[in-house]
């Protein structure tokens, strides 16, 4: 291993076995109780955004776990924020209409000014403010993203940005977006990873300033959209830090994301393995129960085993990132991890359920599909096992 960073071993945390931070694991279960599969399955069929239960989160306050006291939240460590979102999705429900709000708000809060942070945390605390939008991807630089081309002009006391993107989920349902755009064109930078900045847009009356928002037709009821800006003005104290150092800003809140996203993920897994063990352990053919056959056994276990492991990596994650040590290669490896072993759990459950299992009543095809997506995003598998192959084992940079 030639890089320093992997090195927690050398790192002074501990790391917290079994249930940690119980209390806040049996409220999110209290929440989640009145949040049952049909309300979900409804939901999904008619591409609805869970507007209730995203409320009930936020009355509860878990949705300002991150945010200091100071701005009105309740300032727990990152561990806390990940237990919120696998519990919640250990219970059956769906955090990703509200998780991105715990991510972003941290670019705000590490590198906005006192008089942005005074201006949005408290309200985005209280629920008054959503900014739950992320406005990173486009459709034709994809995971390249230091080669985006939305552009963003300063012209006096505004800038104008004009551009496209794609995916940016909630952005119907977000009061405010969180926007990487060029600021320097690309050949006017020494590095392609300069000359990028972040802005806080306003989404109220977005068609009205040039901003218009396309919902897309996807695999989950993820409320994911196309977003479209024509001389849009982002007034200058939008900014968010200096300009041209919006990539480096983004970059520091990945490895927050990747450790809630790992969480979220492992709670879907915990469900699909509970709803699997239970159906083996129920249903008989050939006058047995078929969680007697080792053909289904074995897969559930397999499933199991990753998942600790994931969870692990994903605690070790949070502590290293909680007594501020470099966590990038752990946050990158409970990521990946954390997809592969809810997808395997995915699997093995969809295939102990057998026919059932394409039943919409039962959940499991929802979920099944549900969970393919943390392969992908926000960050794809191959993505993260270059960021190893590179940074961690030295290897030559593959792209
Ligand atoms: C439901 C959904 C919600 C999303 N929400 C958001 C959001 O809110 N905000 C946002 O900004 N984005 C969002 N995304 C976008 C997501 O982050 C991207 O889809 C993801 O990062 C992959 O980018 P891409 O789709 O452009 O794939 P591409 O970059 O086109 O890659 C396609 C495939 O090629 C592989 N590949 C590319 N380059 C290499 C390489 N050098 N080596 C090996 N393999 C490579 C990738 O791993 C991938 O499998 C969302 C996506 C989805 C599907």
């Amino acid at each position: 291993m030639t890089s320093a960073q992997h090195d927690p071993m050398n790192a002074e945390v501990s790391v917290a076995l079994g249930e940690d931070f119980l209390d806040v694991r049996e409220a999110v279960r209290r929440i989640c109780k009145d949040y049952p599969g049909s309300y979900w399955r409804e939901l999904d069929e008619r591409r609805g955004y869970p507007t209730e239960f995203v409320n009930a989160l936020t009355r509860s306050g878990f949705l300002g776990a991150l945010i200091p006291e100071e701005y009105g939240g309740s300032g727990q460590p990152l561990r806390a924020a990940a237990v919120v979102l696998e519990e919640i999705n250990a219970s059956g429900c769906t955090a990703s209409p509200a998780h991105a709000q715990m991510y972003i708000m941290g670019t705000l809060l590490r590198h906005g000014s006192e008089a942005q942070k005074r201006r949005y945390l408290p309200r985005i605390a209280s629920g008054e403010l959503r900014l739950q939008a992320f406005g990173v991807t486009e459709p034709t630089t994809g995971s390249d993203t230091t080669q985006l081309k939305t552009r963003a002009e300063r012209r006096g006391d505004v800038y104008v940005v004009n551009g496209q993107k794609v995916w940016t989920s909630r952005a119907l349902h977000s009061d405010l977006m969180l926007l990487l755009a060029r600021t320097t064109p690309v050949d006017k930078v020494r590095k392609r990873t300069e000359g990028l900045s972040v802005f806080l847009v306003d989404l109220k009356d977005a068609a009205a300033r040039g901003i218009k928002i396309t919902p897309i037709k996807a695999l989950i009821n993820h409320n994911t959209t196309e977003v479209f800006f024509d001389n849009v003005e982002v007034p200058v104290e939008n900014l968010i830090g200096e300009e041209g150092l919006g990539f480096r800003y983004i970059l520091d809140g990945m490895n927050a994301e990747r450790i809630l996203v790992a969480s979220e993920c492992i709670g879907d897994g915990r469900w699909l393995l509970r709803k699997g063990v239970e159906y083996a352990n129920e249903r008989k053919v050939f006058g047995r129960m078929i969680g007697q056959n080792q053909g289904v056994q074995f897969p559930l276990a397999q499933a199991y085993a990753e998942l600790e492991a994931a969870d692990m990596i994903a605690r070790r994650a949070a502590a290293l990132f909680q007594a501020k040590r470099p966590c990038g290669a752990d946050a990158n490896m409970a990521k990946l991890l954390s997809a592969e072993a809810t997808w395997h759990a995915a699997e093995a459950t969809m295939q102990t359920y057998g026919g059932f299992g394409f039943a919409q009543e039962y959940d499991i095809e929802r979920k099944w599909r549900e969970v393919r997506i943390y392969r992908t995003a926000p960050i794809s598998t191959n993505l993260i096992l270059a960021y190893i192959s590179e940074h961690v084992l030295g290897l030559p940079r593959s792209y």
